[in-house]
């Protein structure tokens, strides 16, 4: 499993004296044998690790945060190297969130300067009203430290500053009044909140004051709940988020709750390796790895046995968890909360909270502001098991893929409903027209909610992404307005001058304009900007999406395309769109000809094909993205036959990805990596990915061998070979689930034949 968050201690000691600390309060004494501020050279191997660790892994974001101590001690000079190197070594395709989580003591208008500069956003930790703040973090001589955090707030919130403000992380202690809290809170208008259970073990539990109940915790965080819930949710709140999300079947967001697998590491000042920070309340030692940045990499530390303790989900737990009706949403708990008795074998030391507290959102979520959509199955309907047969030798026919088709819209609409639900929104105009439309046109709703970006963009908002604004919303709204024609009208923002219709089109209106209003009418649609213009589909600023063929669109216009590996193209001229065209419908005859098994399901399930850009060095470049279901991404080959390979290619992706999300395929917990096709070496998952899809780029050269030439005849035997070899070693992984065991049988089968042939 790649590691994708970092914890990078920039100093060691902090300017507080909080007694809640887990750094300087609890069991683990490391920080006070460590240097106060990371050194260069630490700096500097970590970004290249983080930077080889996201090339090889292929990863599209990593999360850092700057932390400490307290990490403003280190200094505006150790900010701006950590986030120059970091940026320097990740590969272009990986994006960077930077983010600093401070007590706020020291935050001035310099720093937040620097931090807008560098592009750090900001977590500040406060635990609600000055009483409340002031009962743990104060300074050591017992100064509250309460004014100077809001004074730090308050420069966040200025216009200026206002787009690092991350959030705050409020410690909870039942001694506080938690309407006080929440009110102080909520006052402060954060984008997020996160509320942390004081670190505790079964050898030192929490505090439960003298007839507070059994569960003080459940009952003070569900007292927050309820203020939350009847404000309309005005910011994110993750440990509701969290259980929200995994009562509906969607994985958790934290992890201290939910099964899923925890992908972050500490790095000290230094250059030493440390699983969470938590451990450091279980006893002196526990987050050791005893590995450092300068002689381990990133994949030694993710294999490191504490690491995958923390990563095996439901098999990592004790039996009285595993056995827990809510432990899909619990987790048992944060993992350094298990330990007592010498081991983590146990339920958290919270469990009868954690377990309150679950059973009365699960309650609730009856009483809560319903999405208008109606909710959804999540896998939606079922493959019947010749289906799943036939998707395991490699293939699929158009019924086949039609039903995981309908399984993905499923999917997207519980998203969109989640991405609703998390919004923090009272009130909004897009969703309730969505609503509406889907009772009396859902065929206009499924058309725009079927587009492969849509899932992209719920995706990346359902996980915290700051750049996937809600806007898209009003936007889906008006392009299923403008497809259903019912004269129905909705605001939709215009993106530095743009007015996107997913599904549609564009509308080029150019700067100044922030909002339009669409209306989609019986005879056309119309836009009509803040300064009272009209614009329609008749109007040349109006960029139509086009048709590739097949019925398949050509994807050049959509805002959310960007989430393939390589930089897409921007929107194509008519020259280069009519190329495209040609070399599809030749590319598309060929499949029908020679490849009619693999054809009939791919045009059931292609929906968008994306053009990219070309590479420099001229070699082909595609790509499926596993949120966006229906569409593959390719720079245009020179020749249909390369593109036709490449459609194939990329739509196995397709088919495995939406396959995945209803059936456990692999141990996703297996941390080993496998050589295979001759590439670097990659974790279970890309393995299968790999066989799956060079089933069809084998079975594409068979075809061409017999009776070919003599570079198509190498092909084949080179392929099928290379397949063969990876087919085994995929039933050999021991990572395979009974499903999974299936796909590697019909490899197999589908690979035997292959090998019998006579090419010459
Ligand atoms: S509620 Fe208790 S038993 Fe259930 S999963 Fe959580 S910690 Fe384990």
């Amino acid at each position: 499993m790649p590691i994708t968050q970092f914890v990078l201690k920039v100093h060691s000691r902090c300017d507080l004296a909080c007694d809640h600390c887990y750094v300087y309060e609890h069991a683990d004494t490391g920080w006070r044998s460590r240097p106060r501020v990371v050194a260069e050279a630490v700096l500097a191997r970590l970004a290249e690790r983080i930077g080889e660790h996201a090339a090889e892994r292929g990863l599209t974001a990593v999360r850092v945060v700057l932390h400490g101590g307290e990490p403003l001690l280190a200094g505006p000079k150790v900010f701006r190297r950590a986030a120059g190197l970091l940026r320097a070594a990740l590969p272009e395709v990986c994006e960077l969130d930077l983010r600093v989580h401070t007590n706020g003591v020291r935050l001035e208008e310099a720093y937040c300067e620097l931090f807008d500069e560098l592009g750090i956003r900001v977590g500040i930790s406060l635990d609600g009203d000055r009483a409340a703040n002031d009962r743990h973090r104060r300074f050591a001589d017992g100064r509250s430290s309460h004014p100077q955090v809001l004074r730090a707030v308050g420069l966040l919130r200025e216009p200026r500053f206002r787009h690092l403000y991350a959030g705050l992380l409020c410690t909870v202690d039942v001694a506080n009044d938690p309407v006080a809290v929440y009110r102080a809170l909520a006052e402060l208008e954060p984008p997020a909140v996160d509320f942390l259970l004081p670190h505790a073990t079964w050898e030192r539990p929490p505090e439960r004051p003298p007839g507070a109940g059994t569960t003080p915790y459940a009952d003070w965080l569900l007292t927050v709940h309820e203020r939350w819930e009847a404000a309309g949710r005005p910011f994110a709140v993750r440990t509701f988020d969290s259980v929200h999300r995994t009562l509906s079947g969607l994985p958790g967001l934290s992890e201290a709750l939910g099964l899923e697998p925890v992908d972050l590491v500490v790095l000290e000042t230094d250059g030493t390796y440390e699983q969470a920070d938590s451990l450091k309340t279980a006893y002196d030692g526990a987050p050791g790895t005893g590995m450092d940045v300068f002689r381990h990499s990133l994949d030694e530390v993710a294999g490191h046995p504490g690491m995958a303790a923390r990563q095996s989900g439901l098999d990592g737990l004790s039996a009285e968890c595993r056995a827990c009706p809510v432990v899909r949403s619990c987790g048992g708990g944060l993992y350094a909360h298990r330990y007592g008795g010498g081991s983590f074998d146990r339920p958290s030391v919270y469990c009868a909270d954690l377990r309150a507290l679950i059973d009365g959102l699960a309650a609730r979520a009856g009483t809560v502001r319903r999405a208008p959509a109606p909710p959804v199955d999540l896998a939606g309907p079922g493959l019947t098991d010749e289906q799943l047969e036939e998707l395991a030798v490699g293939l699929g026919g158009p019924e086949t893929v039609r039903v995981l088709a309908r399984s993905q819209l499923a999917l997207t609409r519980t998203m969109l409903a989640a991405v609703h639900g998390s919004s923090g929104l009272a009130r909004s105009e897009a969703w309730e027209l969505l609503a509406e439309l889907d009772a009396v046109e859902p065929a206009a709703v499924d058309a725009v909610f079927a587009h492969p970006y849509v899932r992209a963009w719920a995706a990346r908002r359902l996980s915290g992404d700051p750049g996937a604004g809600l806007g898209t919303l009003a936007e889906l709204a008006a392009a299923a307005a403008v497809r259903a024609g019912r004269g129905d009208s909705v605001a939709a923002p215009v993106r530095e001058g743009v007015l996107h219709l997913p599904t549609l089109g564009r509308l080029v209106l150019g700067g100044g304009v922030r909002e339009a209003l669409v209306t989609g009418g019986r005879d056309g649609w119309t836009a009509r900007t803040d300064g009272g213009a009209v614009a329609g589909s008749g109007d040349p600023r109006w960029q139509p999406r086009r048709k590739v063929g097949r019925g398949i669109a050509m994807e050049d216009v959509d805002p959310q395309r960007g989430v393939h590996r390589w930089p897409v193209e921007e929107r194509l001229s008519d020259a280069e769109y009519l190329n495209w065209a040609g070399d599809f419908r030749e590319a598309a005859d060929l499949l029908d000809r020679d490849l009619p098994e693999y054809a009939a399901g791919l045009w059931a399930g292609l929906s968008a094909v994306t053009p990219l850009r070309r590479r420099a060095d001229g070699r082909d470049v595609s790509s499926a993205a596993r949120q966006a279901f229906g569409a593959v991404a390719i720079a245009r080959p020179g020749n249909a036959e390369t593109l036709a390979l490449l459609l194939v290619h990329e739509f196995q992706h397709v088919k495995l990805g939406a396959v995945l999300d209803r059936e456990e395929l692999y141990d996703r917990g297996d941390t080993r990596l496998f050589e295979a096709f001759g590439l670097t070496p990659r974790p279970i998952g890309s393995l299968f990915q790999a066989v799956y899809a060079h089933l069809a780029v084998t079975a594409f050269w068979g075809t061409r061998a017999h009776g070919g030439t003599e570079p198509a005849r190498a092909r084949f035997a080179h392929w099928r070979a290379l397949t063969d070899e990876a087919v085994d070693l995929l039933a050999d992984s021991g990572a395979l689930t009974p499903v999974g065991k299936r796909f590697a049988d019909g490899a197999r089968a589908s690979v035997d034949p292959w090998l019998r042939a006579t090419v010459g």
